[in-house]
């Protein structure tokens, strides 16, 4: 349901966090649940992990991402533990909102760029709770402990640059959260241009 009749300019929601905090799994939720929502595909030169979908990344190379860097390609871009990580540039007008699921780097550049852009930055229940389900979901005792120590650094910046802080305990809760919080800004805020 548009905002207004005729306005087919799309909003940006940010959804940001450290890893293994369920941004994958909440933004999927939301495009399930709302057509209005696109969810941008990224492109990254990380090896793609067994069980993890084609669909999960354009997965590339150095080369080809540097290309890309170079015509202009990405929204942002950045080099997150030791692998590039971008968004390709989003159509911004096809009526569709955009939501991007991004680390802390990238989420300040689209902020910059685009002030209008909705950050809704998730925080997990606990640490303990976010070794878990980095654990969990299969990644191996160095990458955890990276991600734990990185999310160390995230999270004071996060913090300071977000719209909306949700810390996902329960998933349905959050993601009702998260639907009120879109909700709010189409009926109330300005759109991303
Ligand atoms: P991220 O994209 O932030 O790295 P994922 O979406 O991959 O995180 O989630 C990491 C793991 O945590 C997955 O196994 C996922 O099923 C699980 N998970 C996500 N949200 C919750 C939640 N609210 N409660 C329990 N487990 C969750
Ligand atoms: P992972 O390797 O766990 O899939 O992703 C590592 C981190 O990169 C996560 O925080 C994820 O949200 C983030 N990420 C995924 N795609 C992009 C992107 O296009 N740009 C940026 N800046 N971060 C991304």
């Amino acid at each position: 349901m548009p905002a207004e009749p005729g306005d087919v300019t799309s909003r940006i929601f940010i959804v940001s966090g450290p890893g293994g905090v369920g941004k994958g799994t909440i933004v999927n939720a939301l495009v399930e649940r709302d057509p209005r929502l696109w969810l941008s595909r990224s492109w990254t030169t990380r090896a793609q992990r067994p069980g993890e979908s084609d669909a999960a990344y354009v997965f590339t190379d150095r080369d080809a991402f540097e290309q890309r860097i170079e015509c202009g390609g990405f929204l942002e871009w950045t080099n997150f533990l030791g692998n590039y990580y971008g968004t390709p540039t989003p159509d911004l007008e096809s009526g569709r909102d955009v939501v991007l699921e991004i680390e802390v780097d990238g989420a300040r550049q689209v902020k910059s760029q685009l002030p209008e852009a909705v950050l809704i930055f998730v925080l997990p229940p606990s640490r303990d709770e976010q070794q878990r389900r980095l654990r969990g979901r299969g990644d191996p005792e160095d990458k955890v402990d990276q991600r734990l120590q990185k999310a160390l650094d995230e999270e004071p910046v996060g913090l300071a640059i977000a719209d909306h802080v949700v810390v996902n305990d329960d998933l349905e809760r959050t993601v009702g959260e998260m639907v009120q919080i879109i909700h709010h800004h189409r009926t109330a805020g300005p759109s991303a241009r």
